[in-house]
């Protein structure tokens, strides 16, 4: 009812659930801010973010201080890529300075995740270009928003035989690559994209239409 105050609990499990209404701070403000940074990196929430900082507090010399130092260290020298847009400690990056690869063939992918993922599946030594997105009229995103002019320039320049659209099988990604095949055509590079199909170890129960219907199309012969 209206004016009546909330009153202090008498029981157990409400006095539990005031005291919670009631919490106060257990850390000063250094670890307060250390926890809602760390929520804000990807895949840590509030939770995780309190024990993370917890773990860095307790490990203070062994853990704490030398992630510091990397960080700060980190802070001053990465920067992107001049030519690829790879993020790196260096310019131009170390994919791009990297004689043993052939610069002959140029990976596009979205972003850095995907060529530290291609990378990890170590099948092809090769150049990248990371386009920092997809193309996305509905949120703005237009040709200049991204790392395209400069992939142009490269294949311009000569030099590459293939350039290999590694971009995701979603309709922003495709959307992209059909932009960039336009771009590129008749400047005298091969142009590929990745095989849309049926995974390694997949079972084909438990495939959609879509996926199944690209892997028919994409058939191979044996
Ligand atoms: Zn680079």
């Amino acid at each position: 009812m209206f004016g009546i105050k909330p009153q202090p609990a008498v029981f157990k499990n409400q006095t539990i659930h005031y005291i919670r209404g009631m919490a106060k701070r257990v850390t000063g403000p250094e670890i307060e801010r250390l926890i809602q940074l760390l929520a804000k990196v990807p895949g840590l929430g509030p939770r995780s973010a309190r024990r993370a900082a917890l773990h860095l507090v307790k490990k203070k010399d062994q853990l704490m201080a030398p992630l510091a130092g990397a960080m700060a260290e980190a802070v001053d020298k990465v920067g992107i890529c001049s030519r690829c847009g790879n993020v790196d400690t260096r310019d131009p990056c170390t994919v791009c300075s990297d004689v043993t690869r052939d610069h002959g063939v140029i990976i596009v992918v979205e972003d850095v995740s995907d060529l530290w993922a291609l990378e990890r599946a170590g099948a092809m030594n090769a150049a990248y270009h990371v386009l920092g997105g997809t193309l996305s009229p509905l949120d703005g995103v237009g040709p200049d928003d991204l790392n395209i002019a400069a992939l142009i320039d490269r294949v311009a320049e000569g030099g590459v035989r293939e350039v290999i659209l590694a971009v995701n099988a979603t309709v922003e990604g495709q959307t992209t690559a059909h932009y960039i095949t336009d771009r590129l055509s008749g400047l005298g590079a091969k142009i590929s994209r990745l095989a849309h199909g049926v995974p390694v170890g997949g079972e084909l129960d438990y495939l959609d239409e879509g996926t199944l219907t690209a892997a028919l199309k994409a058939r191979t012969a044996i």
